[in-house]
């Protein structure tokens, strides 16, 4: 099928809840992408985040490939071993006691404020229910996550919202005022994505960490996006020198196949109990197969890897005229430009250059795997559209 055709299907059948780029990807390899007419890409955004070893990569296509040789789905009423296999794995890299799979982030993050609430309720009764979320936080699309997300843009319409929700600025006076006296838990993305890749402050977080434990408040960190690997660690928590209550991410975790994960630290280990929580796909061998490839080749090596290509991107992009300030953690990057950020976004992606945009920011955020040609490539068509 060619562009128009697609566009044209798309606009006549698809709910109308995207705004697209005028592109149909269909294929590529690493940071190199190919459109359904041929035109190639460098790829600054992974799908969001998603695509951490890129496109066809071999052992990851060579591990999902092998799990579908076997079977592609096992209820949740039956063991699965890619499942523990996975869960193994990052309760060993994380020091997490337990996980509950699910197929995304936003489920990832309902779970989690569910076992709060949980947790609260088994603990101390009825009541002790409130959330804090912070201002300018993404958590998700069900309404849970949605009303913890603390931006305004996103509570229309669809009210009521879950009752028990606050929110906060980053600041601890603002965190306790907000909380008052009935809450369970405080959720945090050390790197806010969506609102424009800012990064918390290491004394904020510590000092969060310190009240929740004095409180038993949960502390639950959002990785969905800033985590496996993103930001130069394999979470962005451990460079806060925290430790979370609970853990949820997604994104990036099987490599561009859906699925999602909480993780339940020391704390909020038992939250759960049979029949509290379920998911028909959540923990698909398929996905769980894909994400124990992901995990196991995120070593410290490779991480130590994407810290050089940060700081290489990094120092390159602070250097650019139009560049205001560049914001983030490791390679999920923000820049404030001094022109419109979507329009640079569009001008990038007809010069060959796939970059997102959060609020006013430009964000990127490629394939961990990019190579330094591919990056100086992606660089040098931004320079180009920004000068
Ligand atoms: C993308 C994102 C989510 C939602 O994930 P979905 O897979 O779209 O449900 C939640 N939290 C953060 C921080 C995200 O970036």
């Amino acid at each position: 099928m060619d562009f128009q055709k697609i566009k044209e299907l798309d606009s006549e059948y698809l709910a109308k809840t995207y705004a697209r780029y005028p592109v149909a990807l269909v294929g590529g390899k690493n940071a190199t992408l190919a459109d359904s007419e041929g035109k190639e890409y460098i790829d600054f955004g992974a799908g969001i985040a998603v695509n951490i070893f890129g496109a066809n990569d071999e052992a990851w296509k060579a591990a999902v490939i092998e799990q579908l040789g076997k079977i592609q789905h096992v209820s949740n009423y039956y063991y699965a071993e890619p499942q523990v296999r996975l869960a193994e794995m990052l309760c060993g890299r994380t020091g997490a006691k337990r996980v509950f799979f699910s197929n995304s982030g936003g489920e990832a993050n309902e779970c989690a404020l569910k076992a709060a609430r949980k947790y609260s309720y088994m603990k101390y009764g009825e009541g002790r229910s409130r959330i804090v979320s912070l201002k300018d936080s993404f958590h998700g699309r069900t309404l849970f996550t949605l009303t913890a997300t603390g931006q305004d843009e996103f509570h229309r319409y669809f009210g009521p919202f879950v009752p028990g929700v606050s929110y906060a600025a980053p600041e601890m006076d603002d965190v306790i005022r907000a909380a008052g006296k009935n809450t369970c838990a405080v959720i945090i993305e050390c790197v806010q994505g969506e609102s424009g890749v800012n990064a918390l402050t290491k004394p904020f977080v510590s000092e969060l960490r310190r009240w929740c434990t004095e409180h038993d408040v949960l502390l639950i960190c959002d990785e969905v996006q800033c985590g496996n690997g993103r930001t130069g660690t394999l979470y962005a928590y451990e460079q806060y020198g925290i430790v979370p209550d609970i853990m949820t991410t997604a994104k990036g975790l099987a490599g561009g196949l859906p699925i999602g994960a909480c993780l339940f630290f020391e704390r909020a280990e038992n939250a759960f109990s049979a029949g509290d929580h379920g998911s028909t796909f959540g923990g698909n061998p398929v996905s769980c197969a894909a994400a124990v490839n992901v995990i196991g080749r995120l070593t410290n090596e490779f991480l130590l890897e994407v810290q050089g290509k940060a700081a290489y991107m990094r120092a390159k992009l602070k250097g650019f005229d139009g560049v205001k300030a560049v914001t983030g953690l490791g390679l999920m990057i923000g820049l404030e430009l001094e022109q419109n950020s979507k329009a640079v976004a569009a001008a990038c992606l007809e010069k060959g250059l796939l970059v997102l945009t959060a609020h006013e920011r430009l964000r990127i955020v490629p394939p961990l795997t990019i190579t330094k040609t591919e990056m100086d490539e992606g660089l040098s068509i931004l320079r180009e559209v920004l000068g």
